[in-house]
C-alpha cells in the first residue's frame, strides 16, 4: 500500500446525491483537504463515476447504486429512503471499518443532515459526527418548532420568532403542504433531521455569521453550530485553495461556450439571467407570464429552460426573441453570475443559488416555488435587501407585467440603486468570512483542531 502523507486527520464526507447537496459538501471537503485533512467522499455510484477526475486529492467511494436514473423507484420516497438506509448504512459501516487498521483511521463523519442514520453509524464506531445542512440557518430554525408540533399528530403550525428578526409566519416559512391535511413524506423526512441532532459533535451550515447573525446565535444555544460558507470555489472568494475554480459536478451538461460567447457581446449590467435550479419547474401559466415579461422588458436575457420544460415555452418564443435573448437547457451558473454583463438574476431562491448571487453581488428577483425557497426569498427582500419579490395574483402567479416591473426597478429604479449597494456590501462580507481569520475560516480551523483531540 502506498505510504500515506502525514495527514492531520481523516474525514469521510457523505452528501445526499442532488446537485444542491453535492456541491457545497464537496467544496467543504476541498477546503478541509487544503488544510491537510485526508478526505473520502462517499456518494452514489453514478456520482462517484462522474466525479473521479474532479477534485484532486479527494478520494471517492461509492455507497449505493439505486438511483442512476435520478428517480426514486418502487414505493415512492418512502421506498427509496428505506432501500437507501438498508444498504447505505451497511456500506458506510464497512467503509469506516475498512480504514480502522490503516495508517489513517477515520476521525469524523461529515454527513448530510437529512441522512439521519449516518450519525448513528458514526457513533457506533466511536468517531465524531458533523451534520451538514445545505439549507439556510433560518430555514432550518423555522422547521424546528414544527418538528415538535408534528411529533404525534399534525397540528397547526405555530408562529415563530427570534430576537432581532421579523416574525416568521406563513407565508414566509417553508411551505409544508399542510393544506392537504396530512404531512407529506418529504416533509416528514425533513423534520426527521432533528431526531438525533442533539448527538452531533458539530452542526454545519453553508452560510456565514454576519449573513444570519441572530439566527446563528439563537441556534447556537441548541447545538454546536458553525457556519463554514460560502462554499463557492475559492477562486471567486479568497483564492487560497489550489485548483478550485469550479464545482466539478453537473447534473446536466452546461452550454458553456454558447453562454459565455453571448454574454461577452453584452454591456456591463445589462443582462437578466433567469434560472429555477435543478428541481423546481414553472407550470405552463407561470412560464407564459415569464415569457411575456422577458419579451416586453427592454433588457437582454439568458433563460435556462430545462429539457422537461421546453414544451411549455410559447410557440416561436425562442425565434422571435433571438435578437435579445438566449435560451439554454443548462448553463455554467457560477461563470454566468461572475460575468460583468449580468445585472440581475430571476431565481427560485434555492439556497445555493441565493448564496452564489450574494457572493457575486448580483441583485435578485425572488420567485420561490416551495420549501425553504420561500424563507430564502423573504430574507432576500426584507432582511438582506438584495432583491424584490414580485406580487402574486389570486392564482399564485406573478404576471408578466409584475415581473417586468421588478426587473425595471432593479436595473433602473431608485430602489435598485439601494439594492445594488446592499448587494456589494454582502459580496464583501461573504469574501471576508472565508479569508484568513474570517469567521468561516476560524470555525474550520477549530473543527480541525478538535480532530487532534480525538
Ligand atoms: N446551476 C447551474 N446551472 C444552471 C442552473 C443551476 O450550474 O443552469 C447550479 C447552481 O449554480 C447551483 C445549483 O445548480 O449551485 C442549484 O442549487 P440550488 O440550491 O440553487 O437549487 P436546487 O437545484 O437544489 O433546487
Amino acid at each position: 500500500m502506498e505510504k500515506e502523507k502525514a495527514y492531520k486527520a481523516h474525514v469521510v464526507v457523505f452528501p445526499f446525491h442532488g446537485q444542491g447537496h453535492i456541491n457545497p459538501m464537496v467544496q467543504f471537503s476541498k477546503r478541509l483537504a487544503s488544510k491537510g485533512i485526508k478526505i473520502t467522499v462517499t456518494t452514489t455510484l453514478s456520482n462517484t463515476n462522474s466525479m473521479q477526475a474532479a477534485a484532486g486529492s479527494i478520494t471517492f467511494e461509492p455507497i449505493y447504486d439505486d438511483c442512476t436514473e435520478g428517480g426514486v423507484g418502487v414505493g415512492g420516497f418512502k421506498g427509496f429512503f428505506e432501500r437507501f438506509e438498508a444498504s447505505g448504512s451497511r456500506n458506510l459501516a464497512e467503509l469506516i471499518r475498512k480504514f480502522k487498521n490503516s495508517e489513517c483511521p477515520v476521525n469524523c463523519l461529515v454527513y448530510d443532515a437529512n441522512i439521519v442514520w449516518a450519525l448513528d453509524i458514526a457513533k457506533q464506531h466511536g468517531i465524531a459526527g458533523a451534520a451538514f445542512f445545505t439549507q439556510s440557518c433560518a430555514a432550518i430554525a423555522s422547521y424546528y418548532p414544527m418538528h415538535h408540533e408534528l411529533a404525534e399528530e399534525p397540528l397547526p403550525v405555530p408562529a415563530f420568532s427570534m430576537p432581532g428578526l421579523p416574525q416568521l409566519i406563513i407565508p414566509n416559512m417553508p411551505s409544508l403542504g399542510l393544506g392537504t391535511g396530512g404531512v407529506p413524506p418529504l416533509i416528514r423526512h425533513i423534520l426527521n433531521q432533528f431526531n438525533n441532532i442533539d448527538k452531533a459533535d458539530w452542526v454545519l451550515f453553508n452560510s456565514f455569521d454576519t449573513l444570519e447573525e441572530e439566527v446563528v446565535k439563537w441556534m447556537s444555544n441548541l447545538w454546536p453550530v458553525r457556519t463554514i460558507g460560502p462554499t463557492l470555489p475559492s477562486v471567486y472568494l479568497d483564492n487560497r485553495v489550489e485548483n478550485d475554480s469550479d464545482y466539478g459536478f453537473n447534473l446536466y451538461k452546461p452550454n458553456t461556450d454558447t453562454c459565455m460567447k453571448w454574454l461577452n457581446t453584452k454591456p456591463t449590467g445589462s443582462v437578466v439571467y433567469v434560472s429555477f435550479g435543478s428541481a423546481a419547474s414553472l407550470n405552463a401559466e407561470q412560464m407564459t407570464e415569464m415569457a411575456v415579461a422577458l419579451r416586453q422588458n427592454s433588457n437582454s436575457f439568458l433563460w435556462v429552460v430545462k429539457p422537461t420544460e421546453e414544451c411549455r415555452l410559447p410557440i416561436n418564443f425562442v425565434k422571435e426573441t433571438s435578437e435579445k435573448g438566449l435560451v439554454v437547457t443548462w448553463c455554467p451558473q457560477l461563470e454566468v453570475l461572475a460575468h460583468h454583463a449580468v445585472g440581475c438574476f430571476i431565481t427560485h431562491c434555492g439556497w445555493n443559488s441565493t448564496v452564489e448571487a450574494i457572493s457575486f453581488g448580483v441583485p435578485l428577483v425572488a420567485m420561490p416555488q416551495f420549501l425553504d425557497q420561500i424563507t430564502n426569498a423573504y430574507f432576500v427582500e426584507k432582511f438582506w435587501g438584495v432583491g424584490i419579490k414580485p406580487e402574486a395574483d389570486e392564482k399564485g402567479h406573478a404576471t408578466g407585467n409584475e415581473i417586468d416591473r421588478c426587473i425595471r426597478e432593479i436595473m433602473h429604479g431608485e430602489r435598485g440603486h439601494l439594492i445594488k449597494k446592499n448587494s456589494s456590501r454582502w459580496k464583501e462580507l461573504a469574501k471576508e468570512a472565508v479569508c484568513e481569520r474570517g469567521s468561516s475560516d476560524k470555525y474550520i480551523d477549530e473543527i480541525i483542531a478538535s480532530f487532534a483531540a480525538t
